[in-house]
C-alpha cells in the first residue's frame, strides 16, 4: 500500500500542476512569477523527499554542494531564463509576427493538447542538442554538468551557463498557444528532470517510466565512463530516446567524468576554453597537459 502511494508520486506531482495550471485565475497567469514560484516549490518538495527517502548514501547532500546548488537555482531562474527570453524567445517571436505565421489550430486545441505539443517540442529540441553535445566539440559547455559526482535535486541546474542556455533553445513561441498551457507543460518538465536528478529511493509505474525520464535512465547517462554517458539523452521525455534507439536500460550510482574530479563553479564557468587555453600554452612553447575531458 505505502509502496504503491509512493510509486505514484511523481505522477501525481504531474496531475497537481496540470490541474493548478487548468484553473489559475487570469491574474495568476499574467504573472510572470507564478510559473518561477511553481518550479521553486515543486524543486524544495523534492529536496525535503531527498531527507527522507534517501537513494544513495553517497548522493547525500553536504554544505558545498548544497550552496553550489543554490548559486545555480538562482544563476537559471534570476539570470539564464531572462536572457534565454530577450536573446531567443522575444526575437522568434518578432520574426514570427513580421512573415505572418500563424497557428490558430493550435490556439484552438484543448488545453491537453497544447501542453503536450509544447512538451513534444521543447523536448525535440533538447533532445537533438544534448545528442549533438556527446557527439561534437559542443561537448565542452555540457562537460561541467557531467563533472557532477552526485546527484540531487537541483542538479539539473548545474552546469556551464553557455550550456544552459544552449539546452533551453526551442521554437515554441513560433506556436500560437495558451500561456497557462505553454506554463504547465515547463513545469512539467520541470518536475521530471528535477526527479530525473534528485536522490529520492521511489519507484515510478511502468508507463510513467516508458514515457518520462526518470533517475534510473538519467543516472545511468551520467556514467563515468564517457562512452557510457552516450545513451539516455531526452531530459524528460525519454520515449524520444526509445524512438530514436539511444535508450539504455540500467541505473549508475556512481557518476562524474575524469575520474570523478569535482569543479569548482568557477571551472565550471571556464571549462568550455580549456582546448583554447591549452592551445595558447602550447603555442608559447610550454608543455600543453592534457586537457581534461576527452572531446568526442
Ligand atoms: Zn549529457
Ligand atoms: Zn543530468
Amino acid at each position: 500500500m505505502k509502496r504503491t502511494m509512493f510509486s505514484l508520486l511523481q505522477p501525481a506531482m504531474l496531475v497537481l500542476i496540470t490541474v493548478f495550471w487548468s484553473i489559475a485565475p487570469a491574474s495568476w497567469i499574467d504573472n510572470p512569477f507564478t510559473v518561477t514560484a511553481v518550479s521553486i516549490t515543486t524543486l524544495l518538495i523534492v529536496q525535503v523527499l531527498e531527507l527522507f527517502m534517501e537513494r544513495h548514501a553517497g548522493w547525500r547532500m553536504y554544505r558545498l554542494e548544497f550552496l553550489t546548488d543554490l548559486f545555480y537555482a538562482v544563476l537559471f531562474f534570476g539570470v539564464i531564463s531572462g536572457v534565454e527570453d530577450s536573446l531567443a524567445e522575444a526575437p522568434l517571436a518578432s520574426a514570427k509576427q513580421a512573415l505572418g505565421i500563424t497557428t490558430n489550430w493550435a490556439l484552438h486545441s484543448p488545453f491537453l493538447v497544447q501542453v503536450a505539443l509544447v512538451i513534444v517540442v521543447v523536448e525535440f529540441g533538447q533532445y537533438w542538442m544534448h545528442r549533438l553535445m556527446h557527439n561534437s566539440p559542443v561537448w565542452w559547455t555540457h562537460a561541467p554538468h557531467h563533472h557532477i559526482t552526485q546527484l540531487n535535486a537541483a542538479k539539473g541546474l548545474v552546469g556551464n551557463p553557455l550550456e544552459l542556455f544552449l539546452v533551453s533553445l526551442s521554437v515554441v513561441a513560433l506556436f500560437d498557444l495558451r500561456k497557462d498551457a505553454t506554463f504547465c507543460a515547463f513545469n512539467i518538465l520541470g518536475v521530471v528532470s528535477t526527479f530525473a536528478h534528485a536522490n529520492v529511493r521511489n519507484t515510478v509505474p511502468r508507463w510513467y517510466s516508458y514515457i518520462f525520464t526518470t533517475i534510473e535512465a538519467h543516472s545511468l547517462h551520467h556514467s563515468v565512463p564517457y562512452l557510457d554517458t552516450r545513451c539516455n539523452y531526452a531530459n524528460s521525455l525519454i520515449l524520444i530516446d526509445r524512438v530514436f534507439g539511444t535508450f539504455r536500460e540500467g541505473e549508475a550510482c556512481v557518476v562524474g567524468q575524469d575520474e570523478r574530479q569535482r569543479l569548482s563553479i568557477l571551472q565550471q564557468f571556464v571549462f568550455p576554453f580549456r582546448p583554447l587555453l591549452a592551445m595558447m600554452k602550447a603555442k608559447r612553447g610550454k608543455s600543453a597537459p592534457a586537457a581534461g575531458t576527452m572531446s568526442p
